[in-house]
């Protein structure tokens, strides 16, 4: 009896730890995957770029960086030729002398391997020549279309970015988690006590001869000498697609012996005393055994501050939805802009305290939706709405924006973040828990770069797309070759009928393409980031303009667009600043045009903008207002002096009665707060004269003139403002 409850015991022991090892390689497997899966699908397509330009390398070096700094997980991009020697390294200018890899043995073998490879490739992990860390290069080899090889792309991901995803997890001491290719090279490994020579050694041990034995299985379990610290061993493994590699997860057997020795001894004394005794014990000591195995399995799947489930945890939580035959699913994944800001500046005590309550406030809105909540890693949470299609998950991103972005006080400050949130949903982005997580983390890497700071999942935004290629190459050109022009639209005072200021319009002068309007351009500039500079020219060219005409006798307000994402940048101030006192010109003759969309997404921060922009002595009005749908008790709070009026209000004023009684109601509140209104859009005269009766102040549109380019508007504008009794009028 006495030897079948210890083998009972025993096997209980073994067998839980075998499920938690499962669900740690699984982890380890699904976060590697997630990185070389998008390397392995991009590395082809930058491969076709490469050859079309074939021998141009400040274009492959243009290709290779763009990619690169849209790629967080890519520490460095490089291009060899096919002997070996490194023709550029993105880490170092384009020019820059660079080491030579063929003469280090090590680091040419590993590069020639990859010629022999038939697709992409991980090559060996190595200490890098260039970037100084530790690395793990997935290489391409780019070749003719009869197979010559051409050259060999790689891209450097820091062996830390794989392994710090890992350190995270709670395990038992003595786990031992990594990836290895199959023929006995390690990729990765936690711990790695001696990184020269793990990286550098060709394993043999347990699982590798497991791996041999059964190259088909999928999954596995091993037992037995591992090479990498001589231990006994008991793991299992998990094959990575595509990749002919694995990740396992172990733990060394003679941990398991004693536990289980030590359990069990006490039991073995005692129940030799007495049947009875020992029986009752024997149920204690199992329970106690259980309970153990259980705080493991729930340790290895919580986070430590916030006690609430980690990846693996909100991956097992979904798996278990949809075994119970739910069919949609929604997760948002929520990241905080500006967390790092507030651990550098108050320390990681009040970081710890932030992330407490972010998680308090996210449990409430959980329990309101009937959701799930998970903490996946140092600032990003996990919301799962079981049920939930697109459309609701994105009302709920707006609410919990709402939550994460209102102030937090800590220690006696008041302090603010920023979220971020992707969505992703199965069944339309995908059909699996780990999939699920990997639609909805690209989702978030989407919305951090975005404007509006909530993205769904896009397919195709992980691939670098030829539009968006192209697009970046152009904007570099037409920057450098002056290929932008502000065109100029007159802003009238309606009342008398006279130009008091002007709207710059951006217009892009594509020698091929011909003249772009901003919707050609404006969206795909937010997306790629290539708004800063843009807005950066605009704004210099609109305060040297408003500067040279002024010296001419004509003193005009100008009026500037600015975008949501220039309008939250932390460097706006700072630029406006410099570009005023380099153009000599004084703040109050700009106007800063916001749309409603973007300031009423929070409301008391933008006010916190927009006071900051007043006190530089600019003036401020918010664009294409009514569109937003937002209350207009709201208008209180933004210091504002222009509310501009969005001109699909004003096409069918003169026939629509309720377009009518909108533009009754913003003009009346307008004027007991002592704003401005403008009218955008007037194309009649019928539309111009019932504004006017209705008290609007300023009007805008095809009626008094279209935008013009500047040279014209100049001409235009002085003749107007040099007959003092012609006001202007539709032509
Ligand atoms: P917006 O600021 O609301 O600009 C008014 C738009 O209405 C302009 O379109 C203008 O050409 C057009 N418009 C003016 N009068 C009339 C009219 O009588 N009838 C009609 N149907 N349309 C009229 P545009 O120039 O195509 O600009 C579109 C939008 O692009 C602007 O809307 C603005 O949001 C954005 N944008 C333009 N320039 C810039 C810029 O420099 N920076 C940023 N961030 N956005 C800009
Ligand atoms: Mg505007
Ligand atoms: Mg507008």
């Amino acid at each position: 009896m006495l030897a079948g409850v210890s083998l009972w015991a025993w096997q209980q022991t073994r067998s839980e730890m075998l499920s938690n090892l499962r669900v740690v390689a699984q982890f380890v497997s699904d976060n590697a995957q997630a990185v070389f899966d998008e390397l392995g699908n991009d590395l082809p397509y930058l491969s076709r770029q490469l050859r079309r330009e074939q021998g141009d390398l400040a274009a492959h070096y243009a290709l290779l960086k763009t990619y690169q700094d849209f790629h967080p997980s890519v520490a460095s991009m490089a291009l060899f030729a096919p002997d070996g020697k490194m023709l550029l390294n993105t880490d170092r200018p384009f020019g820059s002398r660079l080491p030579d890899p063929r003469d280090n043995p090590s680091f040419g073998a590993s590069l020639r391997a990859t010629l022999d490879a038939s697709g992409p490739w991980i090559g060996l992990t190595q200490f890098g020549l260039v970037l100084g860390a530790w690395r793990i290069p997935v290489r391409y080899v780019v070749r003719q279309p009869d197979g010559e090889p051409i050259y060999i792309i790689q891209a450097a991901v820091l062996l830390k970015h794989i392994t710090s995803a890992w350190a995270h997890m709670t395990l038992p001491t003595d786990t031992a988690i990594g990836l290895i290719r199959t023929d006995g090279y390690h990729i990765a490994r936690l711990p790695t006590s001696d990184p020269q020579r793990i990286y550098s050694t060709r394993m043999t041990g347990a699982l590798i001869q497991q791996l041999n034995r059964h190259p088909e299985a999928k999954i596995g379990a091993y037992q037995g000498k591992v090479q990498t610290d001589g231990t006994r061993r008991l793991g299992i493994y998990v094959h990575l697609s595509r990749f002919p590699a694995v990740a396992y997860a172990s733990l060394s057997s003679h941990q398991i012996v004693l536990d289980w020795g030590r359990r069990i001894t006490p039991f073995v004394t005692l129940g030799v005393l007495s049947i009875v005794g020992f029986l009752g014990l024997a149920y204690l000591l199992i329970a106690r055994e259980q309970r153990h195995a259980t705080e493991l399995s729930v340790q290895s799947r919580r986070q430590v501050l916030t006690g609430l489930p980690n990846r693996i945890g909100a991956q097992e939580w979904i798996e278990s939805e949809l075994n119970r035959g739910c069919i949609t699913l929604s997760v948002l994944q929520i990241d905080l802009l500006n967390f790092k800001d507030i651990n550098t500046a108050l320390g990681t005590e009040a970081g710890d305290r932030v992330l407490q309550e972010i998680a308090r406030r996210l449990r409430m809105h959980a329990e309101r939706l009937n959701g799930f909540v998970s903490h996946l890693d140092a600032d990003e949470f996990l919301l799962g709405l079981p049920g939930s299609g697109l459309i609701n998950a994105h009302a709920a991103a707006q609410a919990i924006r709402r939550t994460v972005n209102s102030p937090y006080e800590i220690e006696g400050r008041t302090l603010r973040l920023q979220a971020s949130i992707g969505i992703a949903c199965i069944p339309d982005d995908a059909h699996s828990a780990a999939g699920l997580l990997r639609a909805v983390d690209a989702a978030l890497h989407a919305a951090k770069r975005g404007q509006s700071g909530v993205s769904f999942y896009d397919p195709q935004a992980g691939r670098l797309s030829d539009a968006r290629v192209s697009f970046q190459h152009a904007v570099e050109r037409a920057l450098e070759h002056d290929e932008f022009r502000l065109y100029y639209q007159p802003i009238i005072d309606l009342a008398s009928g006279r130009i008091v200021g002007a709207e710059g319009l951006i217009r892009w002068h594509d020698p091929e393409r011909g003249l772009l309007p901003p919707s050609e351009f404006i969206p795909l500039a937010e997306t790629t980031g290539w708004i800063a500079p843009l807005g950066e020219w605009v704004f210099r060219r609109a305060c040297s303009d408003a500067k040279a005409w002024q010296r001419i006798g004509l003193d005009l307000r100008i009026s500037v667009n600015l975008s949501a994402s220039q309008f939250n940048s932390p460097e706006l101030i700072e630029q406006l600043q410099t570009e005023l006192d380099v153009a000599e010109l004084a703040a109050r003759h700009i106007e800063l045009e916001v749309t409603e969309t973007a300031v009423m997404d929070d409301v008391l921060h933008s006010a916190e903008i927009m006071r900051k922009l007043s006190a530089l002595g600019l003036r401020l009005a918010i664009d294409d207002f009514g569109t937003g749908y937002s209350s207009l008790a709201y208008l209180r709070k933004l210091p504002a002096q222009t509310i501009k009026i969005d001109q699909s209000f004003i096409r069918d004023i003169d026939n629509d009665p309720e377009d009518l009684e909108i533009v009754k109601a913003i003009v009346a509140l307008a004027h007991v707060l002592g704003r401005h209104t403008l009218a955008e859009g007037i194309e009649t005269e019928a539309q111009y004269q019932l504004l006017k009766e209705l008290g609007v102040d300023l009007g805008q549109g095809y009626w008094f003139s279209p935008p013009l380019p500047e040279p014209k508007f100049l001409e235009r504008a002085l003749g107007w403002q040099h007959q003092p009794d012609s006001a202007i009028s539709g032509d």
